[in-house]
């Protein structure tokens, strides 16, 4: 079991802590910043184990350096496809390896995720899934790098993983997400009642995430594009047409 919390960056972004109550070791996702890790740390009186980065943007990285310097020793393990845009990886991970954390006693599993970026990857152990900028709630990343077609592969390997699955993405993009969801579905009830759920928890300042992969299902429209009705609706014969549709239309949405 690991404990699992968000610590803020800049304006929306989540770099997600992992800990265990009797572990003084910490591992942290996707830095941007380093200076929300190093006050977490001094507070909890941890030591920086590992760093898990999906893909290589600034606001995911930006922090590597000045934590090395603070923690020498500690393992940034990252994407093989992007080692040149990241220097500072001591571990290049591709799909199909499996990441030991040994004071964790827990492993990794990692899945490529090409679409945001084209080496973006993820990382999972049942149930945690920490995903980057590939799927958010009630969304998904934007493509910079790679095609629709291959961000809709990305989002369908996902969507095989159990329906327990939590789905630590790295924006607090939700209500904004579901604002476009409701354009696309505004019928959808379970959409509108999980609205209704972020938007309280937005106004008692917590945030929406992780995901739950179940609900992720039934509200967010890039991982219903399998849907016949909706399809029809956008006169889409096919899960990539409908997505891609999507994808467009979801770029210039003022929410
Ligand atoms: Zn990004």
């Amino acid at each position: 079991m690991l404990t699992i919390n968000p610590l803020a960056a800049f304006e929306d972004n989540y770099i997600w802590s992992l800990c265990q109550p009797d572990n003084p070791f910490c591992i942290v996702v996707d830095p941007g910043d380093a200076k929300p890790v190093l006050a977490f740390l001094k507070q909890q009186q941890k030591s920086l184990y590992a760093i898990l980065i999906t893909h290589h943007h600034p606001d995911h990285t930006g922090g590597l350096a000045e934590l090395q310097q603070a923690w020498p020793d500690v393992r940034i393990i990252g994407p093989g496809a992007e080692q040149t845009k990241i220097p500072l990886l001591t571990e290049q991970v591709q799909q199909g390896d499996t990441v030991q954390l040994p004071p964790f006693q827990t492993q990794l599993q990692v899945i490529d995720l090409p679409g945001h970026t084209l080496g973006h990857i993820g990382f999972y152990s049942k149930p945690y899934l920490f995903c980057g900028d590939t799927l958010f709630s009630a969304g998904c990343g934007r493509l910079f790098e790679g095609s629709a077609a291959q961000l809709h592969h990305s989002l369908c390997k996902l969507a095989t993983l159990p329906a327990d699955t939590q789905v630590y993405c790295t924006h607090e993009y939700t209500l904004a997400n579901l604002r476009f969801a409701l354009t696309i579905e505004p019928d959808n009830q379970q959409l509108k009642n999980y609205q209704q759920h972020c938007q309280s928890l937005r106004q008692q300042n917590k945030p929406t995430l992780p995901g739950n992969l179940a609900t992720e299902q039934q509200v967010n429209p890039f991982l219903r594009c399998e849907n016949k009705a909706l399809q029809q609706r956008f006169q889409q014969n096919t899960s990539l047409g409908l997505f891609t549709l999507l994808r467009t239309m979801k770029d210039p949405f003022k929410s």
